[in-house]
């Protein structure tokens, strides 16, 4: 089944992660030579259709993050591959990897901390423009910036403006405007509306989607707020310590949750309609997520898996749960 899972992510993708693992050492001897590891990402391999969004859900620490800088080259993977439409960059030097680095952006968590103070939102929108050279002159660069402001909502006019004038929404538009100046094509947004207000955030996944549909980007949106990753995804990882646990379309994970993590953590999320809480049952998980570092053998979210037994102490295998539905747990064995 493992292979049938590694086939499915070989189907038809654009971007595809395979056996993505990175270790950071926890503590070193004398010498300097590491004795120990943080496990951030081990054997994580999943594709990405072109045009199309993938969810990365799981609770903080889990690796979300580390996944979306393995990919954007902010850290070299201690292990796996990346393939870009089906180019392997994972091994290019960062001169050879530069093409590729322009047409990967990200969007991060925090508008606030992302935007320098003294820069005008023109020159913050450019510094991508002035990095890779992509404009022959002044009124070029002016041109782009206008265009990119116009397209993220933006008035042409707020060029001049500095960060503290604008709106946590705003500053947002910002960030993604200087994202799209290298007209990239696979955008990683982390955490990219969880320092915003609620209605705000409704209009920044609008505009992500619009931009989308528009620019035919692909997306890696990771989030810890499964109703915000339900809207934006056409497909969706969960991920528990380093690991994926299961994998599949939104739609099929959503409806069918197979794996006991998975089910714990759609169990959090709030009730909208009176029907809907009624039906919604939590599922408290007990323990603490145990530490990255040297994590358990075997299942690695077998101390806090109400499911677990002996057999939990070998590592799961994957399972189809049903069509582009994917499980690594020993139940579907
Ligand atoms: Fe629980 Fe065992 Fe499945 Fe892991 S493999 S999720 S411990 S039942």
């Amino acid at each position: 089944m493992t292979e049938q899972f590694q086939a499915k992510t070989d189907e038809n993708y654009f971007l595809k992660a395979e056996g993505l693992t990175m270790h950071f050492p926890a503590a070193s001897d004398a010498l300097g030579r590491p004795t120990s590891w943080i496990h951030a990402a081990d054997d994580v391999s999943f594709a990405v259709p072109k045009g199309k969004t993938l969810g990365v859900v799981g609770e903080s620490g889990c690796g979300k993050s580390t996944v979306g800088k393995m990919l954007l080259d902010i850290y070299r993977p201690t292990g796996g591959k990346i393939f870009y439409e089906g180019k392997d960059i994972t091994a290019l030097s960062p001169k050879e990897r530069r093409p590729y680095v322009k047409k990967m952006q990200l969007v991060w968590q925090d508008p606030y901390s992302s935007l320098d103070p003294r820069l005008r939102a023109g020159d913050i929108i450019a510094e991508p423009i002035d990095n890779f050279r992509l404009a022959a002159n002044r009124a070029e660069r002016a041109e782009k910036v206008e265009r990119l402001m116009q397209m993220c909502g933006l008035y042409p006019e707020m060029a001049t403006h500095y960060p503290h004038q604008f709106s946590g929404g705003q500053r947002q538009r910002i960030c993604i405007a200087r994202a799209l100046a290298t007209d990239p094509e696979f955008v990683v947004c982390d955490e990219a509306v969880s320092a915003l207000d609620v209605s705000i955030q409704a209009q920044i996944i609008n505009l992500l989607k619009d931009l989308q549909d528009e620019l035919r980007l692909t997306y890696l949106f990771i989030s810890h707020d499964l109703n915000i990753v339900h809207f934006i995804s056409d497909e969706i990882i969960v991920m528990y310590l380093g690991q994926i646990v299961e994998r599949g379309t939104m739609e099929t994970v959503y409806r069918n949750r197979a794996h006991p993590y998975t089910k714990a953590l759609f169990s959090a999320t709030p009730a909208f309609t009176a029907a809907e809480k009624q039906k919604k049952q939590r599922i408290l998980l007990e323990g603490d997520v145990p530490s990255p570092v040297d994590p358990p053998k075997g299942c690695r979210f077998r101390g806090r898996c109400p499911y677990a037994d002996k057999r939990c102490e070998e590592e799961p295998q994957w399972h189809a749960v049903e069509d582009n539905h994917f499980v690594k747990c020993r139940l579907f064995d």
